[in-house]
């Protein structure tokens, strides 16, 4: 049986760690590993702070985090209303970063994709971006 849970909140750092326990919480149920919990709350935190600093920059906007738990298989979907990727590809190379001079490593992606077991991003520049994963 198929277990979903939705979360919004506005784009404030100080909700990064509000959305980290959220999904760890939700994910409980998996009986996950200590690994696991870290992994996934390794991603949340990564998606988030993208959707702060680069989707709405100093502006206020909401974030969405979708979760599905079906039959041992986690998928989590991160989404927000902001500026958007122009080149979603070049964006998720390891060290890439439109920030370098706010001390940004270009490393967020490299680190969902390494912890979780699949990594889509779907982006429009003025939309928004939404980062699906899978664990
Ligand atoms: P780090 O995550 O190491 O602090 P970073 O955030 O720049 O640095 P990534 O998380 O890999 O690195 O993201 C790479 C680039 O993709 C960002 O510099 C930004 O240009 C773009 N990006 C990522 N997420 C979003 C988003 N939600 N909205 C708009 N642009 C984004
Ligand atoms: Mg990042």
């Amino acid at each position: 049986d198929t277990n979903e849970m939705e979360i919004q909140f506005d784009s404030k750092s100080c909700n990064e760690g509000f959305a980290r326990v959220a999904v760890a919480a939700f994910l409980t149920q998996m009986n996950p590993t200590v690994e696991e919990v870290a992994d996934v709350k390794t991603a949340v935190s990564e998606a988030v702070t993208n959707a702060i600093i680069h989707g709405y920059e100093k502006r206020k906007g909401k974030i969405r985090i979708f979760c599905r738990i079906l039959e041992n298989q986690f998928f989590m979907e991160v989404s927000d209303k902001g500026k958007g990727i122009l080149n979603v590809e070049e964006a998720m190379q390891p060290m890439y970063t439109t920030k370098p001079e706010e001390d940004r490593s270009g490393m967020g992606f490299a680190f969902m994709e390494a912890f979780m077991d699949e990594v889509k991003v779907k982006s429009e520049p003025e939309k928004g971006t939404c980062v699906r994963m899978k664990k």
